[in-house]
């Protein structure tokens, strides 16, 4: 069986307690080495075999896998965050349907909930936003177009912006002329990691700051008025309201 499994963003304890599980079960792991922290390798089996992916191809990943299965071997595939979300394993999930291969997927906790918790904000609040938007700008993976930033930006939801740090200037230009550039937004550099560095600041100033604090990699974007002072309570533990979602 090979296990896709969230790592999650990077503190080692926030991969699930059935991903943990199955990595300590495995005799084959293969990680995405350039955002899965090293660190979770400890609770992989004495002796078993660790692939980095980072320098594989996905014909040489499937490779790793088939012959593992064939050995009857078990595989801990781990991917940065939830891997439902840019993970790249679609491709990988048609390749072992076609060698008649079975796989699981075990979900994580993606950065953009990592980003949310160190920055102690709720990114749905009343009052502001009940949306959340992830997305990226086109990179070396195209974007359709009715996905831009412009048209995204036009619903001022909170949007996470993830592949995308690179282009920050651009990107708080862009968002600027429809959010209003006082609108507040933050980066995320390597959330829950030992070496995180969050920058906050407005569309107008986050380039800057970004560039001083030397963030080019590794980096969410969160906008929206989430992050400002002003929100209204929820419903929820209103006093006056009824108690059937608490
Ligand atoms: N599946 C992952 C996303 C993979 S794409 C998830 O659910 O989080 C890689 C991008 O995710 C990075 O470019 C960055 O934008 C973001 N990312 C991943 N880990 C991060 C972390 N710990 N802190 C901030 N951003 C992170």
């Amino acid at each position: 069986m090979i296990y896709f499994i969230g790592a999650g963003p990077g503190d080692v304890e926030l991969i699930t307690i059935k991903g943990k599980k199955l990595l300590e079960n495995c005799d084959v792991v293969i990680y995405a080495g350039s955002l899965v922290n090293p660190e979770l390798l400890k609770y992989a089996k004495d002796g078993a075999k660790i692939y980095n992916s980072a320098t594989m191809n996905l014909d040489e990943i499937i490779n790793a896998m088939k012959d593992a299965f064939e050995k009857g071997a078990d595989v801990a595939r781990l991917h940065t965050g939830d891997p439902s979300i840019y993970g790249a394993i679609r491709e990988q999930m048609e390749a072992l349907d076609k060698l008649a291969i079975p796989y699981e997927v075990i979900p994580g906790v993606s950065s953009f909930s990592a980003a949310g918790a160190v920055l102690k904000r709720e990114l749905t609040v009343p009052g502001q936003s009940q949306t959340i938007i992830l997305t990226r700008v086109e990179g070396r993976t195209p974007v359709p177009e009715e996905e831009s930033l412009n048209a995204l930006a036009k619903h001022k939801a909170t949007m996470a912006i993830f592949l995308s740090i690179n282009q920050i200037e651009k990107i708080a230009g862009d968002l600027a002329k429809v959010y209003g550039s006082d609108t507040p937004i933050a980066v995320v550099y390597k959330a829950t990691w030992e070496d995180q560095k969050i920058v906050q600041g407005t569309l107008s100033d986050i380039a800057e700051k970004v560039k001083e604090a030397g963030i080019c990699k590794t980096a969410l974007i969160l906008v929206g008025n989430f992050l400002s002072d002003e929100y209204d309570f929820s419903c929820l533990y209103n006093k006056t309201f009824s108690h059937e979602y608490r």
